[in-house]
């Protein structure tokens, strides 16, 4: 942890819903630069759509939410919150990765040029240059040598640690995993984990919404327990899944151990 850094995520009392229904009912989280922080939670707890509302793919309705030092969404000038622009946004999201589910990878490029694409469309880095990090990307991943396979030849695991030396060939600042591994056979699982768990230990700032409650407690610096909306407990892992304060925790905790 780099102690005295600002924090990357500040959430304070944040408030979002879709068309009248309220989903996030005052989330408090913070997360400091360099930590790791895990998110557990019932289904519908509201996980995936504070992830969206951290890189501004939600709008935030209530509350304060400042990550990387930003209020996202707006910037305070002359007194006066003003909205961003598009173009505002998608400055502002480059700088965050992101790892679901679903790889969504391009189906007709090569793992080398799924990675390579987002530097030389987006940050205009040269063809040859983005290819020759594209490949140290897939290098740490450790598909070095599947870098001219497509999605389809590859396994669900290597294909989403595609995803993620994709995600990490932007440079981003915060990395956001929404159960990155739960669309994968068991036996899948772990090679994800240990790629995840290479880049915690490289400093990398990353919330992680998992059910993999192992990983948590042996990689997280935090964990958040989701609910109806908010933060029902936090802490330690060791702490939170040894000794949980709250009945919904402990209920929770006991339908996935
Ligand atoms: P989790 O990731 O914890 O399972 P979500 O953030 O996906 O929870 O969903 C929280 C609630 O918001 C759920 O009740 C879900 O049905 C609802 N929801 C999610 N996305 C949308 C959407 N795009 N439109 C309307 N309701 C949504
Ligand atoms: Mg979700």
């Amino acid at each position: 942890m780099n102690a005295g850094a600002a924090p990357v995520v500040v959430a304070t009392d944040v408030r979002m819903g879709y068309g009248g229904v309220q989903v996030l009912n005052g989330v408090d989280f913070t997360v400091a630069s360099g930590e790791v922080s895990c998110i557990i939670g019932p289904s519908g707890s509201g996980k995936s759509t504070f992830l969206r509302c951290l890189n501004g793919l939600e709008p935030v309705l209530g509350g304060s939410l400042r990550v990387l030092g930003e209020e996202v969404g707006h910037t305070l000038r002359d007194g006066r919150y003003h909205p961003w622009t598009p173009k505002q946004f998608a400055a502002f999201r480059r700088n965050i990765g992101m790892v679901f589910q679903r790889f969504n990878l391009f189906a007709h490029q090569s793992a080398l040029e799924n990675v390579a694409c987002g530097p030389v469309h987006v940050l205009g880095t040269p063809p040859d240059r983005a290819r020759t990090l594209a490949m140290e990307h897939l290098d740490r991943v450790g598909l070095a040598d599947h870098a001219h396979k497509r999605p389809h030849q590859l396994s669900g695991g290597q294909q989403q640690r595609v995803a993620i030396a994709r995600a990490l060939a932007m440079n981003p600042a915060l990395m956001l995993f929404d159960e990155p591994t739960s669309a994968l056979d068991p036996e899948l699982v772990d090679e994800v984990l240990e790629v995840m768990k290479g880049l915690a230990a490289e400093g990398m700032t990353m919330i992680v919404v998992t059910h993999e409650i192992a990983f948590a407690r042996e990689v997280g610096d935090r964990l958040a327990f989701f609910a109806d909306g908010v933060v029902v407990e936090e802490g330690r892992p060791r702490e939170v899944l040894a000794a949980p304060e709250h009945e919904r925790t402990r209920a929770f905790l006991s339908s996935v151990l």
